[in-house]
């Protein structure tokens, strides 16, 4: 079905958040062109976990992964998946990031974007960085802060916590502040 084109940007405001789900996945069918493309080795356990990954955006951690892919009866070990997610974040295919509770989390989504976690559900949305002098924010900062010490700095990696809007919606029913 053909949905009708948003209008044209016209300001900073055009990128907004938007559900993980509404983002366009134009490589989602191919896992094994993906995988070629980027030099992996074809083999059945990455092209299993690069689909499921691509089927929608995605955070999760190697356990949940691991037990959502066993329930589709797929027969791999919790240790295939830990190396092979390796893998494929080696290769830029996946991200690895920590959740504000120490957890690491693959992330389907390797745009420059932020994280903002709901402190409620632990619901996690992506928001595309904003950017400076054409730049996305973090290696701006990267190379702002190499500029300054003359050192070889890593981009900087932060999220925001908060609360969702609809548990936002429902604290403000019930009278919570
Ligand atoms: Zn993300």
């Amino acid at each position: 079905m053909n949905r009708s084109e948003p209008p044209a940007s016209t300001g900073p405001q055009a990128q907004e958040a938007r559900p993980a789900a509404e983002r366009p996945r134009a490589e989602a069918a191919e896992p094994r062109r993906v995988l070629k493309q980027h030099g992996l080795r074809y083999s059945r356990p990455r092209e299993v976990i690069l689909g499921y990954l691509l089927e929608e955006d995605r955070h999760v951690s190697a356990e949940s992964l691991y037990m959502d892919l066993r329930q589709r009866g797929e027969e791999l070990s919790l240790s295939t998946v830990y190396l092979n997610l390796a893998a494929l974040a080696e290769a830029g295919l996946v991200r690895e990031f920590k959740s504000p509770n120490g957890l690491s989390v693959y992330d389907s989504n390797v745009s420059p974007h932020y994280h903002v976690v709901c402190r409620d559900t632990g619901e996690v949305l992506d928001v595309p960085a904003p950017e400076i002098d054409g730049v996305p924010l973090g290696r701006y900062l990267k190379e702002y802060v190499e500029r300054l010490t003359g050192w070889e700095v890593d981009e900087p990696r932060f999220s925001f916590t908060g609360r969702s809007a609809a548990e936002a919606r429902a604290a403000e029913g019930s009278g919570e502040g």
